[in-house]
């Protein structure tokens, strides 16, 4: 992970920059609240990407982006340049997420947890929309009442910081590495601020 200034040079260097750091530093310049923006290449979000269909809010995954994903159709190559950057953080405006089309994801979060959490979920709103497409398309969906008390439980700040942190155990057990006190499932480290269970 290089550390990289407002002109996305490197200030401290341990590898090469990536060169689509630009998605980076634009969105982070045009969004000052952000504090992580992740781009990715995940396979369902590509092969949807390229259906040129709007993302349904069929399945809970999908909740979150049923106000819509912005679409980023300039180009389908990689984003090298400053000028291409500042147009993929125009056309994410003010949201979360945006799928470049036939090329990948780009997801804002104001911590790391918010924007690994929707990043996950548009690859699997992506997943399971296609999947459901592949076997004759969805028949049923859900109701708009359904849908309001879904979209404010998915977006809970604690929401995101637990299932973060269940990732990272994950990881950790994985590799066989000591998982770090933080992210151990133990009682203390749940947020459970938005609770509202008895
Ligand atoms: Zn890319």
């Amino acid at each position: 992970m290089n550390q990289l200034n407002a002109l996305s040079n490197c200030v401290e260097y341990y590898g090469p920059r990536h060169n689509e750091v630009y998605i980076h530093s634009e969105v982070m310049r045009a969004r000052p609240e952000i504090n992580c923006v992740i781009h990715t290449h995940p396979e369902h979000a590509i092969a949807f990407s390229s259906l040129g269909k709007p993302l349904s809010a069929m399945s809970n995954d999908g909740t979150m982006f049923s106000d819509g994903v912005p679409i980023f159709a300039e180009t389908t190559d990689l984003i090298t340049d400053q000028p291409r950057g500042k147009a993929v953080a125009k056309t994410l405006g003010d949201r979360r997420a945006l799928i470049l089309r036939n090329h990948g994801i780009v997801t804002a979060g104001t911590t790391i947890d918010e924007a690994v959490f929707v990043a996950i979920k548009l690859e699997r709103a992506c997943r399971i929309q296609m999947l459901a497409g592949a076997a004759g398309g969805p028949k049923l969906f859900v109701k708009d009442e359904e849908l309001a008390a879904k979209r404010s439980r998915t977006n809970r700040g604690d929401s995101q910081g637990n299932a973060f942190s269940y990732l990272v155990r994950r990881w950790h057990l994985r590799c066989g590495c000591e998982v770090p006190k933080e992210y151990r499932a133990e009682i203390g480290n749940f947020d459970r601020t938005g609770y509202k269970g008895s």
